[in-house]
C-alpha cells in the first residue's frame, strides 16, 4: 500500500507555526497541562481506552469529563492520551465507543480510515507537540468504504466524483486479502479480511512514516495499534 509521506518537516512547522490558521484548524498550540495524561505509557492509555470500551459495551458508560468544568480547563491547552484514526461512519463515534471525554481523544475521522498527507501531519502534530504516546488506527465491521473498493475492483466499476480517490488508497489492501484467501475462508468472509487488511496495512505504513512517527515508533516512545471494532457488539479489539 502506497501513501505520498511528502510532508516535510518544514511544512508541518509552517502548518502548527502560525497561530491563526492553527486556532482556525483548531489545534491548540501550547504544551499540555496535565501531567498525569503526560506520563501515563502507552500501554496504560490503552488499558483505559479498552476500559472504556468494556464500560460501553456493558451499559456503563460513565461520559467522563463532559461538564463546565472541563470546559473551562481546557480553555488555555489540550493534553489528549491518544490519537484516533477511525472511519467517518456514523456508527463508531470513538469518544463513546471508548467512553472517554473532552480533551481526551485526538480524532481524525475519514471513510476507510486511510492514511493521506492531511490525516498524516494531523497526527505527527499530536505526537511531536502534543507528546501523544499512542496511536490507533480504528476500522470496523462491514465498512462501507472497504466494500466500495471491494465491489469496484471484482466488478471494475468506476465510483463518481472523489469516491474513487477513496477506494484506490483501499485497493492494495483487498489485493493483499485476496492473495491470502483459502478455502478456509467462509462465504462473505472476504470484505471482513480486506477491513482487517486495511487496518494493518494503515498501521504499517505510520509506523514507518519519516521522520517523525518512524523515529518515535523505534525509539519506543510511540505505540502505533490497529483497533477492530464489532458493529454488533459494539466492542472493540486490537489486532496488530
Ligand atoms: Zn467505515
Amino acid at each position: 500500500m502506497r501513501f505520498k509521506h511528502n510532508l516535510s518537516r518544514r511544512s508541518l512547522l509552517h502548518i502548527i507555526g502560525f497561530g491563526a490558521l492553527a486556532t482556525r484548524l483548531g489545534l491548540d498550540l501550547i504544551q499540555p497541562e496535565s501531567a498525569v495524561a503526560a506520563t501515563l505509557s502507552a500501554d496504560a492509555v490503552l488499558k483505559q481506552l479498552m476500559a472504556g470500551n468494556q464500560r460501553f459495551i456493558t451499559g456503563q458508560s460513565i461520559s467522563p469529563d463532559h461538564g463546565l468544568e472541563r470546559i473551562r480547563s481546557l480553555v488555555q491547552s489540550q493534553s489528549p492520551v491518544a490519537v484516533i484514526l477511525g472511519c467517518a461512519d456514523s456508527r463508531v463515534p470513538p469518544e463513546l465507543i471508548f467512553d472517554q471525554g473532552l480533551g481526551s481523544l485526538f480524532t481524525i475521522r475519514v471513510a476507510g480510515n486511510i492514511a493521506d498527507d492531511a490525516s498524516l501531519g494531523s497526527i505527527e502534530y499530536a505526537v511531536d507537540s502534543l507528546n501523544v504516546k499512542l496511536v490507533m488506527v480504528l476500522g470496523h465491521e462491514r465498512c462501507g468504504a472497504v466494500t466500495a473498493a471491494l465491489n469496484a475492483l471484482t466488478n471494475g466499476t468506476h465510483l463518481p466524483g472523489h469516491l474513487e480517490s477513496l477506494t484506490k488508497v483501499i485497493e492494495p489492501a483487498i489485493v493483499q486479502a485476496k492473495q491470502q484467501q483459502s478455502e478456509a475462508f467462509q462465504p462473505g468472509e472476504l470484505l471482513d479480511q480486506s477491513v482487517r487488511a486495511n487496518i494493518r496495512a494503515v498501521v504499517q505504513a505510520l509506523s514507518t512514516s519519516q521522520p517523525i512517527l518512524a523515529q518515535r515508533v523505534k525509539q519506543k516512545t510511540l505505540k502505533i495499534v490497529g483497533g477492530y471494532y464489532d458493529l454488533d457488539s459494539g466492542t472493540v479489539e486490537t489486532i496488530i
